[in-house]
């Protein structure tokens, strides 16, 4: 999104001219291809014949002029005039269009081929490219609305929309802004563009969302932003293999996100190493592509069958082998069928009371902490520690500790990780701690403050 705000400073006179000025001698864009709206007035505030008149004398002819009520073309908070509670702001908007022309015949090849065509019909002949909302009334009472002293103006524009206009093609997915990343999923599939649109730009949104993530240093996790990246990957997948021709899902997702941080290295991705980014991208998909295998096989296994893919199913698709609900729905949709509302209440009730079920267990058969002091305690719990150093080491930083409880038995250590290890990760992790073990190292211990502690590269589970 491009803006620019004026807080007391210019108004209508000087910025409608000037953002004509951005797309007509900036952008190249012809004047006659330019459409305007304005905000028609209601009972309560005049009709904003001001920006009409800048308009005309810019030489916008009347025909181009549209005038629109409070639901198109009024801004506050809280939406209309009489919506707006005493004390608040708002004011008309006038919107910039850019049109396609009649002769692509979008509008007759559209639902809305019946009805009248015009600046915000959603046929797609016209696009909107700007913004410029004026904050210029206050609400002081019942249907009352005064001036406000001082004006301002936020302006917005859509920089993918901008790009397409120019380009002269209403697919934004067409414009520099995405078609590197388009070719590049063409290149390594057997599908085209132009017969599976949706697919592909569900594809390239998702990746390219997910880069711009990760450059911000956001990790795939289960939690929070992690977890959106980590949908955003999902999703991505289950596409990709749903257009059925990607060669390699995850070297694929790799060479896509290289082809997001090469188009935007030179603004927003300039400080980042486009290889770590793209490595985290495909890591993130591989931890995902087993998983994804196995639950695709067995529905289409069960579907083939004729059975249906009810919550029951579903959960056990979780249980068993990780499969996410949001993956069984993506993926039944393939199938042009859809999970519905109540088998998704289900769901929920049943993973509610797993969760209910694995706590009370753990609380009730495992207490955190240690059993005692006794020596074969003790050496447990440094163990465990070691435990921990070698598991970031050979999966990463995403492991901490979740819970951990040691008897003299045995140790048990709890910790995230999307997949069951694998015997060479379980083999490389023993290694790891042998080789300390080994080592006869002195153990010693020292009292120190948290953040002197922390500043040795001690890692901790409190905060
Ligand atoms: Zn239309
Ligand atoms: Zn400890």
């Amino acid at each position: 999104m491009l803006g620019n705000w004026s807080l007391g400073d210019y108004f209508k006179k000087e910025q409608l001219p000037w953002i004509l000025d951005f797309f007509t001698k900036d952008l190249g864009l012809s004047q006659e291809k330019l459409w305007v709206s304005v905000f028609e007035g209601n009972d309560q505030v005049p009709k904003d014949e001001e920006s009409a008149e800048i308009w005309k004398k810019l030489g916008i002819p009347d025909s181009r002029i549209y005038f629109y009520d409070a639901k198109k073309n009024w801004w506050s908070r809280t939406g209309s005039p009489d919506e707006m509670p005493i004390g608040e702001i708002g004011g008309p908007d006038s919107e910039i269009f850019y049109d396609f022309g009649k002769e692509l015949k979008l509008h007759e090849n559209s639902p809305f081929k019946n009805e009248e065509c015009h600046p915000n019909c959603d046929c797609g002949r016209y696009m909107e490219i700007g913004n410029s909302v004026f904050m210029q009334y206050k609400k002081i009472g019942e249907n009352k609305l005064e001036e406000l002293p001082q004006k301002n103006v936020d302006f917005g524009g859509g920089l993918e929309r901008i790009a397409a206009v120019v380009n002269g093609d209403p697919d934004i997915y067409k414009s520099d802004l995405f078609i590197g990343l388009i070719n590049e999923l063409e290149r390594n599939s057997n599908a085209k563009y132009e017969d599976k649109k949706r697919d592909f730009r569900i594809i390239v949104d998702h990746i390219k969302a997910s880069v711009f993530l990760v450059a911000n240093g956001i990790v795939p996790s289960n939690k929070q932003h992690g977890y959106v990246i980590r949908r955003l990957l999902r999703r991505s997948a289950i596409k990709m293999h749903k257009i059925g021709a990607v060669k390699n899902i995850i070297e694929t997702s790799r060479k896509v996100a290289n082809q997001v941080v090469d188009t935007y290295k030179d603004r927003y991705l300039k400080d980042n190493n486009a290889l770590d980014i793209s490595v985290e991208i495909g890591d993130e998909v591989n931890k995902f592509s087993g998983v994804l295998d196995k639950g695709i096989k067995l529905i289409d296994k069960l579907i083939n069958e004729g059975r249906k893919i009810d919550s029951d199913l579903a959960f056990d698709l979780f249980q068993t082998y990780g499969f996410p609900l949001e993956a069984t729905e993506e993926y039944l949709e393939s199938y042009g069928k859809r999970f519905t509302v109540e088998d998704k209440i289900k769901y929920d009730d049943r993973f509610r009371k797993h969760q209910e079920i694995s706590r009370t267990t753990s609380a009730g058969i495992f207490k955190g902490g240690l059993a005692d002091q006794s020596p074969e305690v003790i050496r447990l719990h440094t163990a465990t520690h070691l435990l921990l150093a070698a598991l970031r080491k050979v999966l990463g930083e995403h492991i901490v500790q979740k819970g951990q409880n040691i008897t003299k038995d045995r140790s048990r250590f709890d910790f995230p990780n999307t997949q069951k290890l694998t015997d060479e990760e379980i083999k490389r992790v023993e290694n790891l701690i042998n080789d300390i073990v080994s080592k006869d190292l002195p153990v010693n211990f020292n009292i120190m403050p948290k953040n002197e502690a922390e500043n040795t590269g001690a890692i901790h589970a409190f905060n």
